[in-house]
């Protein structure tokens, strides 16, 4: 089959590499659409802790299942499917309480073994989840990182209808943090330094749209909540910098709660500890998708969620390379990539 291989930091090249073949429990899956995720970039950069080489990157997917392993049940060949990106390990204390997301074993495709910018991919039939017959493969390549929006709002911060929920970051994942929260009925405002995202949040129509940099950020949180702050604050940043969790607790109400998504490398954050303190804020946090892929699946199934709507880019996996490019610019009006493995040149 052909497959954009990862063979080194920054060298990924789109060449010939054997078919996989299913193990025990295991399904092949020809991929018709796999999103780019900003942990490829890092993957590509050879950034990613757990990622060794030659590698297949890629785990926000969808496809057809074309062939069964031994053992194999609950899912038949020919069946329109996308696939959860964690695999655990059922054994240890984490995976018996049932938080397999947070596994001691946890391993991940596209990082710890190949993933789906290739033609075909083998993974365990357990992470598997049929298609809605009205959800195209592109949108269900959506899926796997609407639920790690979909996890942080409806299960770590779990708004109730009317409350107010504040969003950091206009990326992937708080776009869907905003969308989640918008469909289970809260008001929501959107914060995001880069003008195109914040334009594709108001596309979208996730309530108000704000860039912090401008403004003082409780004034304004004050403001929009009668005066209290935002009952729910979900963070969807990380990265090398700390002012967005200070900023979450600058937004939060007295007796608030905040969910942190963002992925902060430096490992360390500042926070006014006797402020948060005094008013009660729970600050809890949030990783991966979890328990999340039926509930996403039906927002987009009855329209709630329109992946469609922030898909800016359809490319050919030949292309790869450049659509990493094209996502870590950050001047182009990128938002998310599919790339489409069966498309030619
Ligand atoms: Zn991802
Ligand atoms: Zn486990």
């Amino acid at each position: 089959m052909k497959a954009a291989v990862l063979h080194g930091a920054g060298d990924l090249r789109y060449e010939t590499v054997p078919d996989p073949a299913p193990g025990p429990d295991e399904v092949i899956v020809r991929v018709e659409a796999c999103s780019i995720c900003g942990s490829d970039l890092h993957g590509f950069h050879g950034k990613h802790p757990r990622l060794t080489f030659p590698r297949i990157l890629g785990h926000e997917f969808a496809g057809e299942v074309v062939a069964l392993g031994a053992g194999v049940t609950g899912i038949a060949l020919g069946q329109r499917v996308c696939c959860d990106i964690d695999i655990y390990c059922g054994r240890c204390g984490p995976c018996r309480e049932g938080r397999t997301n947070i596994c001691e074993k946890l391993r991940t495709l596209g990082f710890d073994r190949d993933g789906a910018y290739a033609e075909y991919v083998a993974v365990p039939a357990i992470n598997l989840y049929p298609l809605p017959e009205n959800v195209s493969y592109d949108q269900a390549s959506a899926v796997q990182v609407l639920g790690i929006s979909y996890h942080a709002v409806a299960h770590r911060v779990s708004p109730r209808p009317g409350e107010y929920v504040a969003v950091i970051g206009a990326g992937p994942v708080g776009l869907g943090a905003a969308l989640v929260a918008t469909s289970l009925g809260a008001h929501v405002t959107i914060f995001e330094l880069l003008d195109y995202r914040l334009a594709m949040a108001r596309k979208l129509g996730v309530g108000a749209a704000l860039d912090p940099s401008h403004i003082d950020v409780r004034k304004e949180a004050l403001a929009l909540t009668g005066g209290r702050g935002f009952d729910k604050v979900v963070e969807c940043v990380g990265g090398f910098q700390e002012k967005t969790v200070q900023m979450a607790v600058a937004l939060v109400k007295r007796g608030g709660k905040i969910t942190i998504v963002g992925t902060f490398p430096e490992n360390k954050a500042t926070i006014p500890i006797a402020y948060i303190k005094d008013r009660e804020i729970d600050i809890n946090f949030s990783r991966g998708n979890f328990q999340a892929f039926a509930p996403c699946l039906d927002l987009i199934a009855k329209g709630a969620v329109d992946p469609d709507l922030y898909i800016s880019h359809r490319l050919p996996l030949t292309r790869a390379v450049d659509a990493l490019h094209l996502l870590e610019a950050r001047n182009v009006e990128a938002h998310k990539i599919v790339l489409h493995p069966q498309d030619p040149a």
